[in-house]
């Protein structure tokens, strides 16, 4: 089985209260490739300029993933600026220079339109349609997303948003997308659009997925220093995705299981600066934290309770 991604490979200058980075590597796609390639095979869609480390390509082909998809074209590689503090609490986007993703249309390599499932990681949701145009027949496809292109290209992010199976989206995001403080009905909203779950992330308070007809509620890893936030979301769908191509099934049992192997990924993520947190991480380090939240969640009913 293998999975298809669609994102930023970036190049990312964050600053937060435990230090800062400048032009290390980055990028939606990056960060899911990183995570997912522990458990399965990669074929990654995306561009980077004459001015992208070969390295950086080097160590994404070490870990498997296909990277013949991966154009390298004359110009800047997409950059992002962030900033991280302990008040907001969340990333605030200093800057965000598209560069060579501006001009990118993507034309899969052969062998990647037979992809089991497929990710369109953060990226303009035109480019996420064109992806979705060129494969047939995966089992489940996956949208995310954020507030960069919500403001900048709605209308294209909700025709990505209603050609997937399932949206995951953070919570400050959703908000903002249905237009609902509520996050239930924000997105009871986008499920209207046609995905048949919506998994709402929500930082150190974990995920929960709304269905038409059910909810499952995830917590977050417990970790006790956040150094660096970014990528937490993106390596969340990783360990998702990774872990249902590995399970070969999509049932609701798997969907759960996957979404506490998102959580135990991306509590490794936010440990480190850019993908340093998933560098020597290995399948065993993710299972104990799987089986952490599973003892941490745990409780039992008393017979005659109330
Ligand atoms: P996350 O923290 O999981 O939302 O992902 C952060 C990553 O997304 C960073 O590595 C950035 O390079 C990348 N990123 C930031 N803004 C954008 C954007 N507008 N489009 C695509 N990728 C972005």
């Amino acid at each position: 089985m293998s999975v298809l991604v669609v994102g930023s490979v970036a190049l990312d200058s964050v600053e937060t209260p435990f230090g800062s980075v400048t032009e290390v590597l980055g990028g939606s796609a990056v960060y899911f490739a990183t995570a997912a390639s522990l458990y399965t095979k990669i074929n990654l869609v995306a561009v980077v300029g004459t001015d992208f480390p070969t390295e950086h390509i080097q160590f994404l082909t070490e870990r498997g993933v296909d990277t013949r998809g991966l154009e390298v074209v004359e110009g800047q590689t997409f950059r992002w600026v962030g900033r991280y503090d302990y008040e907001q609490h969340i990333t605030e986007t200093l800057d965000t220079r598209l560069n060579v993703f501006a001009d990118f249309h993507p034309t899969l390599p052969t062998g990647y339109d037979n992809s089991d499932l497929v990710f369109l990681a953060n990226i303009d949701p035109d480019l996420q349609c064109e992806v979705l145009n060129q494969v047939s027949g995966a089992q489940l496809k996956v949208v995310d997303t954020m507030n960069f292109w919500i403001r900048g290209k709605s209308e294209s992010l909700c025709r990505a948003m209603s050609a997937v199976d399932v949206v995951i989206i953070d919570e400050s995001e959703v908000r903002l997308l249905a237009r609902s403080h509520n996050i239930v009905a924000a997105a009871r909203s986008i499920l209207k659009l046609g995905p048949k779950a919506v998994i709402v992330k929500r930082g150190e308070h974990g995920a929960i997925m709304i269905g038409d007809n059910d909810y499952f509620i995830a917590p977050a890893y417990p970790v006790d220093q956040v150094k660096d936030p970014t990528g937490a979301g993106d390596s969340f769908a990783g360990g998702f995705l990774g872990y249902l191509d590995r399970a070969k099934e999509i049932t609701p049992q798997a969907l759960r299981q996957a979404i506490i192997h998102g959580a135990a990924v991306a509590s490794f993520t936010i440990a480190e600066f850019s993908i340093d947190g998933l560098r020597s991480l290995r399948m065993a380090d993710i299972s104990h934290r799987y089986q952490e939240l599973k003892i941490f969640t745990h409780f039992n009913d008393k017979e005659n309770d109330l």
